[in-house]
């Protein structure tokens, strides 16, 4: 039987994401997948939000993304625009570029990890017990491994499997998604009435001056509420045709559609991101309504939370109790996402009554402390992970400074490249003696001048020193002197090596 470290079902974004995290740790990882090759058959979520864009600026490949895609403010609630461009991060906008772009670079990324993908296969069922996995394949074959990660989208077989609940809300909307061509030119721009939200667009598109200046030709997105929640069969030319006729009145002769899906606000989220051995990363273990473009973004940084800890438990660093605080950590954040996706749902209704809501909600939107807050919960600057009391940098994400260092300039996010931990020692060089953790923890002396500014909170006051998990997200803040230091490197990265 072919053994891996870790399998991965399923090699969408958030899988591919953390197949590349585990090889960057040196992890025999694979991944499984469904299908024949990356290829989408259609374009899916459009684009990232900042904090996505900064963890793959962490591991040196957000240029890949930002070279293809159209920078833009892209962060709203319910309708609102939130600029986030007076934001203390390098990348203070979004990106709009289609998933099937996005995923293409991921695998790109991971094929250079030399990360093997078992394709045109399926994870059809498993086996645990207290050495490992067997991994049912659809082809007959099987696979062990150490661990087993479900990133196999909604209908997640992994979390079936697993017996994880998936409690939730069933959905109230439904609408139709679609790329299309058609006879005549239809009405563009989003239409409001009384079934809903509609839009008829080019798929193609420029930012100029901060204005998305659709292309000339090329095919159409549409995307149209439909009257009845219940339809779950795969939609037809024909459902879609109907849809058209009940909002515009006229199907515009749509034709040769190259992908047609259906999506609802259906709210679920798993109640366990693990069970033993096996795990559950992106839409396996939360979906949503798309409203607000969080889902992928959400995935992918689930899996940048879970890299790093699962490579440390497979290369026996860590004990298996590392792997409870990924629960913990990322519950609270997708279960976070779920309720403004659901008050955003709630807010898009057609009614006069909710349309005179939306409109409150954005009059206070545009007041500065509530556009700031809403905009760093949208883009994902202010997630907090909960390690207790301390300094405010404590749990939350590590800036992108420009340091001085003895060899000359360095970016904070060059030193996390590698995904490993780093020690960052602003004081006095050579302040801290860290050998029994030499070599798990990179331990830098570096100068920074300039204010610490995080996004909401403002100036906060400047550490002694860091202790920055893989993650990008801080695990302990030095006052001058190394109290807790121990502790926290022994938590996050292990007990210190017997000297
Ligand atoms: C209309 C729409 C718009 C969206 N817009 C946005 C947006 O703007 N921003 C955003 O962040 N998100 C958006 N999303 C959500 C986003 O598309 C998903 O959250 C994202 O694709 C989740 O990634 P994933 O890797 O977790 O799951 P998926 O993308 O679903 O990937 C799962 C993978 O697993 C494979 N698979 C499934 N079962 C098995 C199995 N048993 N064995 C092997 N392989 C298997 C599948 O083939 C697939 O490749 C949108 C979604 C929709 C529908």
């Amino acid at each position: 039987m072919t053994e891996h470290a870790v399998v991965i079902a399923g090699g969408g974004p958030t899988g591919l994401m953390l197949a590349g995290e585990l090889a960057l740790a040196g992890v025999d990882v694979a991944i499984v997948e469904r299908r024949p090759s990356q290829d989408l058959a259609g374009s899916r979520a459009g684009g990232l939000h900042s904090r996505t864009i900064e963890v793959l600026d962490q591991r040196g490949i957000a240029d890949r993304f930002l070279s293809e895609g159209q920078a833009a403010q892209v962060a709203g609630f319910a309708g609102t625009p939130l600029d986030i461009s007076d934001f203390p991060t390098r990348h203070p906008y979004g990106l709009g570029l289609w998933q099937n772009h996005i995923e293409r670079i991921l695998a790109g990324w991971v094929d250079e990890l030399e990360v093997p993908i078992y394709r045109e296969r399926e994870v059809t069922g498993f086996a645990q017990d207290d050495t490992g996995v067997d991994v049912e394949l659809s082809d007959g074959q099987s696979l062990r491994a150490d661990y087993l990660v479900g990133c196999d989208g909604g209908r997640s077989l992994v979390r079936k499997a697993a017996g994880i609940e998936f409690p939730g809300w069933d959905p109230t909307t439904s609408s139709l998604i679609a790329e299309v061509e058609m006879g005549e030119e239809p009405e563009w721009g989003i239409r409001q009435e009384a079934l809903g939200i509609h839009s008829l667009s080019r798929l193609e598109y420029e930012v100029r001056d901060g204005e998305v200046v659709y292309m000339d030709g090329g095919p159409i997105r549409v995307m149209v509420t439909e009257e009845h929640v219940g339809p779950t069969g795969e939609p037809t030319l024909r459902d879609l045709s109907e849809a058209l006729i009940a909002v515009w009145g006229t199907n515009y002769g749509v034709h040769s559609p190259t992908w047609i899906s259906r999506f609802t606000d259906m709210t679920r989220q798993a109640a366990a991101y693990r069970d033993r051995r096996v795990l559950l990363a992106g839409d396996a273990a939360h979906v949503h309504a798309p409203d607000g473009g969080q889902g992928l973004n959400t995935g992918v940084q689930d899996a940048v939370n879970l890299g790093w800890k699962l490579a440390q438990v497979v290369n026996r660093t860590s004990p298996e109790s590392l792997l409870d605080t990924y629960h913990a950590e990322r519950h609270p954040v997708a279960a976070r996402v779920l309720r403004n996706t659901m008050a955003q749902v709630a807010l898009r209704r057609p009614d006069e009554r909710t349309k005179a809501l939306r409109d409150t909600i954005a009059e206070l939107l545009r007041m500065d402390e509530p556009r700031r807050r809403f905009a760093a919960m949208m883009s994902g600057l202010d997630i907090h992970y909960d390690l207790g009391e301390g300094h405010p940098l404590l749990g939350r994400r590590m800036p992108d400074l420009d340091l001085v260092t003895a060899n000359g300039p360095l970016r904070v996010f060059t030193l996390l490249h590698d995904a490993r931990p780093v020690l960052l020692n602003l004081g006095e060089p050579g302040d801290f003696d860290i050998t029994p953790w030499a070599h798990r923890v990179l331990a830098i002396d570096a100068k920074y001048a300039g204010n610490w500014e995080l996004p909401v909170l403002g100036q906060v006051a400047a550490p002694a020193a860091v202790l920055i998990r893989p993650d990008g997200y801080i695990a302990w803040v030095g006052d001058g002197t190394d109290t807790g230091l121990r502790d926290a490197l022994t938590t996050w990265f292990g007990p210190p090596d017997a000297a």
